[in-house]
């Protein structure tokens, strides 16, 4: 059907997450309009933007008003990405409405991040001889003005005022006169202006990295011959030279004129990884767009826009960055493929990873997913062949991997007469590997996954713990300011006087977090210049950076932190990495807490040793058996996929199918499970009648309530994620469901519990 043949259009307003309209299309815009374009419409009382998402013959609205513009004549979603919205929208449960609201980042929408200023510009028309013979000898500020402006080509209107100290009115004058300009243009503001230029050595490829670029570019030359890329899975130990292979293929992907994307876990946390691309690719004059939450608005709207019009053609991002605009994309890269922080944790729940994959399909590129650990999802999918692996199994220029001892907790080794009775956080064997790094000027990581310090308030007569009042865990205590925290919401409390229970004086503080280990390791270590790292610590814009940099530049002796110490990082003079303590994560009901646990240890352990000297990592436990551990000492990945793999299979758990989490809150306990039983139900028969998959019980959240909603769940698996998705939302839609409580579908959940 020719375009002009559409006399209505589907349009979904840009700050709408859930809804859509009918418009028609006035003749003077028939067979301009279409999909991915944005327009504007008039809605209620106002008139609003929105983007097209369906050309349509007919409505089934008796009454629908027109559209009344065209914003632009090409789609602000381009073709690809309007795809991997509707895919997106099918997959993950939810409206396309909030598929778009996803890809159009909130500067965006509206065109809200512009930033409007005026600039001043000489007329082209305008010779100094015509300026001098109107001035003449007069207006002697106005003639300055002129000079300036002819020498400068132009400027910003409050930058020029600024900088000459001629006054608006002078400027003014000369517009008056004819002679300059001063217009509304966008500014753009350029993120890195604060930083310095960074410096970043290059290396030569060893075999396997040059293997594995070989692969890159192979499934590159299928792409370009037509043919259907496979995804490449870069299984690279940690200190193999990963970040090397993304950067040359980067490079070539630039060469053969096309533009390239790559998402990191959290880019904050990262910024070492950021640094070498800029260093790389900046004196290649390639402008690299960063896509990130610390970014201001305006600077997020300006990275969009210098991508969009392919002026930016490398981009670098965290989850979100999936969805930059970029129309000649050549390849994606997705480092650090395993990371939890590639979910979305709010609807739609997509994975950065998943999308990723899937865009790069839509795109028809090759797609490099990256990790010392990958997911066995991932793992799976190279088995089953569907995945190209490619390994790098050594680090580079053959420096050995760190040695990993296990310490046991539970055996407790009694002091020696005369010295002090040990500490329960650093058990005398890491104090003692801390002690000799100290006294050979080498640097200590120190890992705890927990912030605060004292992670149970307890009474020593009743046995009572202080709880959050909103939520069903206990509350830390943080030394800080001495007060009380909940993790899970925002309360804070001061310490009660004595226990509310009993009125006994005084508590035990029990369980330790980073802050306790801080308050140790500075009673031991008192030498020691040491940091810690966590979310409390490091809250400002620049905390981490700043951080991270006083470690480079070996200003720091021990880091104390929480994962935020355990990624990415590379500092050669990390000899030593302590794992205080692991087995609260080994706890928690999830069918993933191994594979956490062991990627973590991974992960952490891979920081040490990086460069000429031997690292040592020691692993406090008092779960020395568990194989999350035993495998994480020997450095062994496969070992440890191959074991999990089977518990998984004999479960039918993820990979081998698919997981969907319906998830029920509400205020009241007793209404919430009522509607989650009434629906699980009805979820069950469908299920089963449509052989659908398998349909657990409803049942309460491991953390049964958070920031005062109690939570339900149902478990489903399956191998047909999208008719799920599509009985789910079929059956959510019924309005019948109560109001107070609130149904969500998280499909691929990273958390079952
Ligand atoms: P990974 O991301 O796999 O943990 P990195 O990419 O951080 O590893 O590389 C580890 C270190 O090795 C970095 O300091 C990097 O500069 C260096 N490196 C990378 N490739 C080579 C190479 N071919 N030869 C020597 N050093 C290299
Ligand atoms: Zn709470």
């Amino acid at each position: 059907m020719p375009p002009d043949a559409f006399p209505y259009v589907r349009v979904v307003p840009e700050n709408s997450r859930d809804r859509a309209y009918d418009y028609a299309v006035p003749d003077a815009l028939r067979g301009r309009v279409g999909i991915g374009m944005r327009v504007r419409m008039p809605l209620r009382h106002a008139e609003t933007s929105g983007i097209v998402i369906e050309m349509l013959e007919r409505t089934e609205f008796a009454k629908v008003r027109a559209l009344s513009g065209l914003v632009g004549e090409t789609p602000v979603v381009p073709p690809a990405l309007f795809g991997l919205a509707r895919w997106m929208a099918d997959y993950y449960c939810a409206p396309l409405a909030a598929a778009l609201h996803c890809i159009l980042p909130e500067p965006v929408r509206n065109e809200a991040g512009a930033l409007v200023r005026l600039w001043v510009e000489a007329r082209a028309d305008v010779s100094d001889e015509d300026v001098l013979a109107a001035l003449g000898g007069r207006a002697k500020k106005q003639l300055e003005a002129w000079h300036h402006l002819r020498e400068h080509g132009g400027g910003w209107f409050g930058d020029l005022c600024s900088e000459t100290g001629i006054g608006r009115a002078v400027w003014q004058g000369l517009r008056d006169r004819g002679f300059i300009s001063i217009e509304n243009a966008e500014k753009e503001r350029d993120p890195f202006l604060r930083l310095p230029d960074p410096v970043a050595a290059e290396h030569a490829p060893n075999p396997a990295q040059a293997a594995a670029l070989a692969a890159i570019a192979e499934e590159q030359a299928k792409a370009a011959a037509g043919e259907k890329p496979r995804p490449v899975l870069l299984l690279g130990v940690t200190g193999s030279g990963k970040t090397e292979v993304y950067l040359r293929a980067i490079a070539a992907t630039l060469d053969a004129g096309k533009s390239a994307l790559m998402i990191v876990p959290e880019i904050a946390l990262t910024p070492q990884a950021v640094e070498r691309f800029r260093a790389r690719f900046l004196g290649q004059k390639v402008r690299v767009a960063v896509l990130h939450s610390g970014l201001s608005r305006g600077e997020r709207y300006d990275q969009w826009r210098q991508i969009r019009e392919g002026r930016a053609r490398i981009v670098i991002g965290a989850r979100s960055a999936i969805f930059a605009p970029a129309e000649d994309l050549g390849l994606i890269v997705v480092d650090e493929e395993h990371e939890g922080s590639y979910k979305q944790e709010e609807a739609p729940y997509y994975h950065g990873r998943d999308l990723a994959v899937m865009r790069a399909h839509l795109e028809k590129i090759p797609v490099v997913l990256g990790s010392a650990t990958p997911s066995l999802e991932s793992f799976y999918n190279a088995e089953q062949g569907k995945y190209r692996l490619v390994r790098l199994p050594a680090r580079v220029a053959s420096r050995p991997m760190p040695t990993v001892h296990v310490i046991d907790l539970r055996m407790k080794s009694k002091p020696k007469e005369g010295e002090p009775p040990p500490s329960v956080a650093l058990s005398p064997r890491l104090r003692e590997a801390v002690t000799l790094r100290l006294e050979r000027h080498e640097q200590v990581l120190l890992y705890l996954n927990r912030r605060g310090h004292s992670t149970a308030l307890q009474c020593p007569e009743c046995g009572h713990v202080e709880m959050c009042p909103r939520c069903s865990i206990s509350l830390t205590w943080h030394r800080s300011d001495g007060r009380l925290r909940c993790h899970l919401c925002d309360h804070a409390a001061p310490v009660p006087p004595k226990c509310p229970a009993c009125g006994a004086p005084d508590y035990r503080y029990g369980g330790q977090g980073t802050q306790k280990i801080e308050e140790v390791v500075a009673k031991e270590f008192p030498q020691a210049r040491m940091l810690r790292m966590d979310s409390d610590s490091m809250r400002g814009k620049d905390a981490h950076h700043r951080a991270l940099a006083a470690f480079a530049a070996g200003e720091i002796d021990i880091l104390v932190g929480t994962q935020m110490i355990a990624k990415g990082l590379d500092f050669p003079r990390v000899t030593c990495v302590g794992v205080i303590n692991v087995d609260g994560a080994l706890q928690i009901p999830d069918f993933r807490s191994g594979e956490r646990v062991f990627q973590q240890l991974m992960q952490v352990a891979g920081r040490a040793g990086r460069a000429e000297t031997l690292g040592e990592v020691f692993i406090q436990t008092r779960t020395p058996f568990h194989p999350a551990i035993q495998y994480a000492r020997h450095h062994d990945y496969d070992g440890f996929a191959e074991q999990e793999l089977e518990f998984r299979k004999a479960l039918g758990y993820p990979p081998y199918r698919r997981a969907v989490l319906v998830r029920w809150k509400g205020k009241s306990e007793e209404k919430t499970r009522f509607v989650a039983e009434q629906i699980g139900k009805k979820i069950t028969e469908g299920m089963t009648a449509g052989n659908l998959g398998e349909a657990g019980e409803v049942a309460p959240a491991a953390i049964v309530r958070i920031d005062g909603l109690f939570r339900f769940n149902q478990l489903l698996l399956t191998q047909r994620v999208p008719d799920v998705s599509r009985f789910l939302s079929a059956l959510l839609a019924d309005p019948a469901w109560e109001e107070e409580v609130k149904t969500s579908v998280d499909v691929d959940p990273l958390m079952v519990a």
